[in-house]
């Protein structure tokens, strides 16, 4: 099966094609633009440079088009993203600003030039479709919540992926099966001893996720991808009497403060150094006092967190690392894991400095499992379009 992964940025377009045999997947291209403006040259390029390379013979040469779709409010899950689901990105750009234009005008043009190849949509949310409704509630007035005011939780891609290879790497097939069906067939009753998993998406947008037998129990974001950990430059969690006191103290119009939260706040609002935590711990260990308290706030939240998450899930079998933040960074996962022999989390210090490929850093007699499972956020959403247009052809 051929799935081209098409990621439209808020100013870049880029895709990679793959060839699907089972779980099997290979790269077969991968490309894009830059500062695009214009996204239907943008794809015209891309399918240009497919043809040449001898993979886009004819729109029949694609089995389908996967999008890694962010927020629609209720509407979630794996679907076929036909003109509905372009009509509800457009309904809900208010809380993905960024995300939602760009890819409700991806899906129209791609639908327009291919109307014969299927469109998939794997929304970001789509993993918290089961998450109990107590850990969806924010204690607001229940009009605001009928309007839509909860938690939903984001990075839905990546922490299922961290779900099933997570269940694999421990043995558990008949969990990583499950998790591999959820979109097609819902949590399932697994026998035997529950299996908690704890995913940390530590990248330029973090998150940290709880599940329980493949399926998500909690995350760290709420209502938008605006919450949870400090991320790059966005804030996080907030008191929500910050906003109208910053205005109020600084004369600060609301376009104004939404945007500083959104664009000056998180590790570049905390260091005034970058947003990238490779300058920021240059600069910590050169002794910028602020770049060393921006990290200890994001370490600190990180264990927040886990902590939670701990107690929610009633232990831990596996915490994992994944994202550019977590794979990379040995001093990272050394001062998140810091103490917590006690609770049965130890890291194995040789492990831990090794290369940032798949692997289990924990060490010798350590109750929780530490992996490092790399993101491939492409292939989650070639896979799902994948297994989507199987059980659809199977049915
Ligand atoms: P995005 O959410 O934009 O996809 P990434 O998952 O690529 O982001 O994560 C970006 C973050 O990961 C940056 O803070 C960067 O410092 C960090 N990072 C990426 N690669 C490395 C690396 N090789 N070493 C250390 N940190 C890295």
């Amino acid at each position: 099966m051929h799935i081209l992964v098409a990621n439209l940025g808020s100013t870049s377009f880029k895709y990679r094609l793959f060839a699907l045999a089972g779980e099997q997947a290979r790269l077969l291209a991968r490309g894009g633009s830059e500062r695009v403006t214009d996204y239907s040259q943008a794809i015209s390029h891309a399918m240009h440079e497919l043809a040449a390379a001898g993979h886009m013979q004819s729109p029949q040469s694609l089995d389908a088009i996967g999008f890694k779709t962010v927020f629609a409010g209720d509407l979630t899950g794996c679907v076929l993203a036909d003109a509905a689901v372009e009509q509800a990105l457009r309904d809900t750009a208010d809380l993905a600003p960024a995300h939602n234009p760009p890819y409700a005008e991806g899906l129209r043009i791609f639908r327009e030039r291919f109307p014969s190849v299927p469109r998939v949509a794997l929304f970001e949310t789509a993993f918290y479709q089961w998450v109990p409704d107590a850990a969806q509630r924010y204690a607001v007035p229940e009009a605001w919540h009928n309007v839509g005011i909860r938690r939903y939780g984001f990075h839905g891609a990546s922490h299922k992926f961290v779900a099933e290879r997570s269940a694999e790497l421990l043995g558990r097939d008949d969990i990583a099966q499950a998790a591999r069906r959820l979109y097609l067939d819902g949590p399932q009753t697994i026998a035997g001893a529950p299996l908690r998993v704890i995913s940390c998406h530590l990248g330029g947008s973090s998150s940290i996720t709880a599940i329980r037998n493949g399926v998500a129990i909690g995350t760290s974001m709420g209502l938008s991808p605006q919450s949870g950990l400090p991320q790059n430059n966005r804030v996080g969690d907030l008191d929500s009497s910050a906003l109208p006191c910053a205005m109020r103290r600084l004369g600060l119009s609301l376009a104004d403060a939404e945007r500083q939260l959104v664009k000056e706040s998180g590790l570049l609002g905390l260091s005034g150094v970058s947003n990238d935590v490779r300058d920021i711990k240059t600069a910590a260990d050169a002794g910028n006092a602020r770049s060393k308290l921006a990290l200890d706030v994001f370490v600190r939240s990180i264990r927040h967190w886990i902590g939670a998450f701990l107690f929610e899930l009633g232990g831990c079998d596996a915490l994992v690392f994944t994202a550019g933040i977590g794979e990379n960074n040995p001093w990272l996962r050394t001062a998140v894991c810091q103490g917590l022999t006690e609770l049965g989390l130890e890291l194995d210090v040789t492990r831990n400095t090794s290369a940032p490929v798949e692997t289990d850093l924990s060490a010798h007699g350590s109750r929780t499992r530490i992996l490092v499972i790399p993101a491939n956020e492409e292939l989650v959403v070639a896979r799902e379009t994948a297994r989507l247009l199987t059980a659809r052809r199977d049915a």
